[in-house]
């Protein structure tokens, strides 16, 4: 088989694909062979056969080529690539081999077809440039959703790659193949593509980007000299793209510069452990926050809101425009309500206008532009006349395109299908010449239905039928039983088990009107499509610029909708560093707790330069919770009594309302936050091969290294991953730093009791705790947050009431005494703790509010199992072994 000149095209093709599968049409099949054929087999499932049999036997699997998008499906999710390899011209037709070529390349960011994209996500290909002469410590990075065309393109410094590869999300990574790979964590669930160092040149890049836009340079666009290392990226993103996709890609109309700084910044841990867009248990959007609160009604929505929640604002203004107009909306149900239902009708024009311009387009999706254009009007009337700026900026900016809708509905079927092939949707009326063609197909045919019931009545035979098959075209079928009956000018063609068939040259003459007449009818619907199909491509712009107004308008109206639903308010939007929430809820926990079941709270804290006095210095001792003095709130109280929901709900309604959402509160005065830190729970980190200890000691570091007077710290049992006496001092020591140094709004839930002796000596500090009440023998979690620090005991009478057995409680009150009686009231991480004895006398290590663990399990949990031989693993279990 080697030797034939279809395998040498496979080769050529082969090559060509490089590690892609290659897909080789072969009639109706797509084939794979060799080692393609091998992966397939175990990755799509398909069976493995194998081609000449006998001396080299060559691996060959396929499929049918009408199965090709769910291959492409399996394919793409597997992490693979796949090169299609199309015939390019009739076989009946070819001389000598069929010629064949890749038309595209598809990987999980090239895809274009719905049937293989989330319609509620962006899909982004990704570049990074790193490494560029004169940009130390810089990155360059451009992403394209090449199912919609938006691609953006900016330089960042180099450390905060991680995060900026978690706000963006992207499918798929483009590197040069020269420089070192990304840390595993960071490309896990993504592609890879390596590509060649000279497409990431600069020089190139301008050269191809300026063609491609058809511009003299990017300055338009607002590029500069400065920013080589977003062009560099956006370069390669072009250059893989031209090189897969083999079509037009005039739908990337612009390169729009992506600049930090203007939007809220959150880092990658935080955005997990706050579950902004994926839970963190199961990585969906369900459960997360945007889940809850996504009330959109398109496609198109729901990928615009998922990129407001991935980068909330931080311009008061803009973010006053979002509210202004969430509130004309909220003010005007029945107007929400009827926007909501046209757009529900609506389709997801972004990636329809896409698919025309690569020429991908179906007739079908010519007729769902059409439909959507025809939905314009009554949107834009709702929008007409609203006094909020931004809506009424969106209502200009929606293009009824009056003309293109006019020509599709004129020219386009009701029901279109989804190919080309057999014709049948251009309406009667729109082409003359069209209409004449069809006519003569079915006069044609009725001339055939005439000619059988004047076969029949010249033969005498009844059951005389016409029929077509493609080897000889129509004839004219007799059963054995009357062949006797044949007339002499029937041509005998064929015979089977019970009849014969027969042409004549009268029925020949008529055949070759009826076929010619249908090929030109498909031909000339062809070119009209072809025509009605550039005709939109003309409009890419105005169809680009009106579908993005409507997804804002879906997110506009969806954030209207969840405030009335849910009762949210309007938040006040203040450039100064304070918070004030009355009655807040956690908008997760509001939603899917049962109604009237989550207990609101209040939240007030400022950043202010009375919260770096000690309180030496001066300061007030009121502990209201609404005393807004204070940056730093210390939450104690028992587990699950609802300090992390207490905390975590501080900082997802500071994002609603950077958003440009209302918020889950009675009543709410939000300080723009430049930066969120969440650090909470890591023990999820294990499995990444970190020890909890030293995640939650970097991501510390991080925090006191790059919060400012601006930003909104969460804290949750920081210190906890190592021994009681090391975390506490550690957790002391953070929170001295947090108040002394930056004084930013920080909400800290901790167990350890002892910080809230800080409230002593730090003015900007407050003590909250959440109150628990005994009723009927039974723990009751009231969910309430209150001033003061915790009931010391409380853990103890907890785990009694929990039923930890008497003896347990006993002992624990006993080493509880020791403990108080050691611990005197000006306790400082620097002062001796001395450790209570344990029953054996072995000096022992105990934490209050953890009566339920044993305190082992602290130490254990603060071994860093990365930098311990096996044999001094051995040596600490003894140790441990001889504690107990
Ligand atoms: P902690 O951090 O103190 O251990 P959590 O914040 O995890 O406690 O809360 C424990 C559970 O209590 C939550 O899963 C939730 O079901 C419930 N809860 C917390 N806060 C509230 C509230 N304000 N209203 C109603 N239920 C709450």
């Amino acid at each position: 088989m080697s030797a034939t000149p279809m395998m040498k095209q496979y080769h050529e093709a082969k090559a060509a694909a490089g590690d892609a599968l290659l897909l080789f049409r072969m009639g109706d099949f797509y084939e794979l062979f060799f080692e393609d054929a091998k992966t397939a087999a175990r990755v799509l499932g398909l069976s493995l056969t194998s081609r000449d049999k006998g001396e080299n036997p060559v691996a060959m699997a396929g499929f049918p080529h009408h199965q090709l998008d769910s291959y492409l499906t399996k394919i793409i999710s597997a992490g693979l690539r796949a090169a299609v390899c199309e015939q390019m011209e009739d076989p009946r037709q070819a001389k000598g081999i069929v010629k064949r070529a890749i038309t595209r390349v598809v990987s999980r960011g090239t895809v274009t077809d719905d049937a293989l994209l989330n319609p509620a996500e962006s899909n982004f290909l990704l570049a990074i440039s790193r490494n560029l002469p004169k940009f130390d410590g810089h990155c360059g990075l451009a992403w394209i959703d090449i199912s919609t065309g938006r691609f953006e393109a900016t330089v960042i410094p180099s450390e905060k790659l991680e995060d900026e590869l978690a706000r963006v999300a992207p499918v798929e990574i483009i590197v040069s193949e020269d420089s070192s790979p990304l840390p595993a964590s960071w490309s896990e669930g993504r592609l890879t593509t390596r590509r060649p160092a000279w497409s990431f040149g600069t020089e190139a890049a301008l050269t191809a980007l300026t063609k491609h836009f058809g511009t003299q340079s990017l300055s338009g666009f607002g590029f500069e000299e400065s920013d080589s290392p977003a062009l560099s990226a956006a370069g390669a993103v072009l250059d893989y793209l031209t090189e897969t996709q083999k079509t037009s890609l005039t739908h990337i109309a612009a390169l729009l510069p992506h600049r930090t700084g203007t939007s809220l910044e959150i880092d990658q841990a935080t955005r997990r452990s706050l579950e902004i867009s994926h839970s963190l248990r199961e990585g969906r959007r369900e459960g997360s926050l945007l889940g809850v609160v996504d009330r959109t009604v398109t496609s198109m929505g729901a990928r615009m809101l998922g990129d407001w929640f991935a980068s909330p604002l931080t311009n008061v203004d803009q973010i006053n425009a979002r509210l202004e107009a969430v509130g004309e909306l909220v003010a005007h149900p029945a107007v929400t309500t009827d926007v909501r239902a046209e757009l529900k009708a609506i389709y997801d024009m972004q990636r329809l206008v896409a698919r025309v311009t690569t020429g991908r387009a179906t007739p079908q999706d010519l007729s769902f532009v059409a439909r959507t254009l025809s939905s314009l009007p009554k949107v834009k009337a709702k929008l007409t006349g609203r006094k909020a700026e931004r809506l009424s900026q969106l209502e200009s900016r929606i293009d009824l395109c009056a003309d293109i809708r006019g020509r599709l509905e004129a020219a386009l079927e009701e029901d279109c299908p989804l190919t080309t092939r057999d014709g049948g949707f251009i309406r009667t009326g729109f082409h003359a010449e069209l209409d004449e063609q069809r006519e003569l197909m079915r006069g044609g045919k009725r001339w055939m239905a005439e000619y059988q019931t004047k076969a029949i009545e010249e033969s005498g035979i009844p059951s005389i039928k016409i029929g077509f098959n493609k080897v000889f075209g129509y004839y004219l079928e007799v059963t054995h039983t009357h062949r006797d009956k044949v007339p002499d000018y029937f041509i005998r063609k064929q015979t089977l088990k019970n009849a014969e068939r027969f042409i004549t040259p009268e029925l020949k003459e008529h055949e070759e009107k009826v076929l010619a007449a249908e090929e030109r009818s498909q031909d000339l619907e062809y070119e009209l499509f072809v025509e009605l199909r550039e005709l939109v491509a003309s409009a890419t712009r105005r169809l680009q610029g009106t579908a993005d107004a409507l997804a804002e308008i879906d997110v506009l109206s969806s954030l209207s909708e969840l405030a009335r639903a849910r009762n949210y308010v309007r938040p006040e939007i203040s450039s100064d560093p304070v918070l004030d929430i009355v009655e807040g809820r956690h908008p997760v926990l509001d939603i899917t707790e049962p109604e009237g079941t989550f207990v609101p709270n209040d939240v007030s804290c400022e950043a202010t330069n009375k919260g770096r006095r000690r309180k030496a210095e001066g300061g007030n001792g009121d502990s209201a919770i609404r005393n807004p003095n204070s940056a730093i709130l210390l939450i104690t109280g028992p587990n699950m009594a609802g300090k992390s929901t207490y905390i975590r709900q501080v900082a997802l309604i500071t994002l609603l309302a950077q958003v440009g959402s209302f918020v889950p509160a009675k009543r709410a005065t939000i300080g723009v936050a430049d930066r969120i830190f969440a650090r909470v729970g890591a023990s999820d980190d294990l499995a990444r091969g970190r020890s909890t200890f030293m995640v939650e000691m970097t991501e510390t570091a991080r925090i006191l290294n790059t919060a400012t007077e601006r930003s909104l710290v969460i804290l949750d049992e920081i210190g906890r991953g190592t021994s009681t006496y090391d975390g506490l001092s550690l957790a002391w020591a953070v929170v001295e730093d947090l108040h002394d140094r930056i004084g930013c709004r920080t909400l800290f839930a901790t167990h350890y009791h002892e910080l809230t002796d800080l409230e002593e000596t730090l003015s900007g500090l407050r003590n909250l705790n959440v109150s628990v009440q005994e009723w009927q023998g039974e723990v009751v979690f009231l969910h309430q947050i209150v001033p003061g620090a915790a009931d010391k005991s409380y853990g103890i009478h907890v785990a009694q009431l929990a039923g930890v057995p008497r003896e347990v409680n006993q002992r624990a009150e006993e080493i509880l005494a020791q403990l108080e009686a050691q611990h005197d009231n000006t306790l400082t991480p620097h002062s001796e703790l001395r450790t209570p004895q344990s029953k054996n006398g072995h000096a022992m290590q105990m934490t209050l509010f953890e009566t339920m663990d044993h305190p082992l399990l602290d130490t254990i949990r603060g071994v860093d199992l990365n930098g311990t031989t096996p044999l001094e693993a051995f040596q600490l279990v003894k140790e441990w072994q001889e504690q107990l």
